[in-house]
């Protein structure tokens, strides 16, 4: 469970991104955020692995307080997956993947092993795994982004835009990946999208950012559509 308890972030230069936020993401859900560009959504999801340091306010990852955490624990606890997959460029597909579980110490044949099961599940073959991003679309570095992640095996995951680098055959394709992955592994997600059909369809739970980083209406999808 992430909870967010009075949290504000006020910039250096005085924009208020997020303003008093008290919301709970539930242990092995999707909660989805969702709003208009620059309402917060993004400062909000990078307070919880301290990326931004919130001003006021407290977060906690299953209770403990995640100022308090360090950085190496943090990677371990905390799957990071951004738009555009934002994979080490001059590392392979399989290096990519296997860069949380060297850092904690996973002998390297072992982390490579996990690393061609992770690249299955997303739907890539082992034929993946020695190229490097360039040589691969954005649907299929966003599959490894998504591999990435999940190689530390970590319970949380932060999911800013995942899919919208992809054309909308292939966000599809992928949400649907996503979902079934979900199905199994039940990890705490957070995720951020601009993209109401999205959140509607990814989402256990919705937050509705309105501007100003303020909550305008949270809720199940069922909620938000009757509303
Ligand atoms: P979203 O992810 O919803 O697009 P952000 O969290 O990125 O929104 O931004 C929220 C607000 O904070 C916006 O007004 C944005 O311009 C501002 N902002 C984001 N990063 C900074 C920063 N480093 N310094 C000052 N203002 C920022
Ligand atoms: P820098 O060394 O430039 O400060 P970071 O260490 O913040 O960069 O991030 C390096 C890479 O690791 C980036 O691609 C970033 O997206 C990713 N990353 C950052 N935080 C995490 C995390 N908690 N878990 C997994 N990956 C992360």
């Amino acid at each position: 469970m992430i909870e967010f308890s009075d949290v504000t972030k006020v910039y250096d230069d005085g924009t208020t991104a997020v303003d008093d936020l008290s919301i709970t993401a539930p242990t092995g859900k999707i909660t989805v955020l969702v709003g208009p560009s620059g309402c917060g959504k993004t400062t909000t999801l990078r307070m919880v692995n301290r990326l931004i340091e919130p001003t006021r306010g407290k977060i906690l990852l299953g209770g403990e307080d995640s100022g308090e955490i360090d950085r190496i624990q943090m990677r371990r606890r905390i799957g990071y997956v951004i738009q555009n997959a934002g994979l080490f460029p001059h590392q392979t597909v399989v290096d990519n993947i296997c860069a949380v579980p060297y850092l904690n110490g996973v002998k390297r044949g072992e982390a490579r092993r996990r690393a061609q099961e992770l690249l299955t599940l997303v739907g890539l073959d082992e034929t993946y795994a020695k190229r490097y991003p360039w040589q691969l679309s954005g649907g299929q570095q966003q599959r490894v982004g998504v591999a990435r992640a999940l190689a530390a095996d970590p319970p949380y995951m932060l999911m800013d835009e995942p899919f919208s680098a992809v054309d909308p055959i292939v966000r599809k394709q992928l949400q649907q990946e996503f979902l079934r992955i979900q199905g199994d592994l039940a990890k705490t997600i957070l995720m951020v999208t601009h993209d109401i059909d999205e959140a509607l369809r990814l989402g256990d739970q919705i937050v509705v950012f309105s501007e100003g980083g303020v909550v305008a209406q949270s809720g199940s999808p069922a909620e938000i559509l009757a509303r």
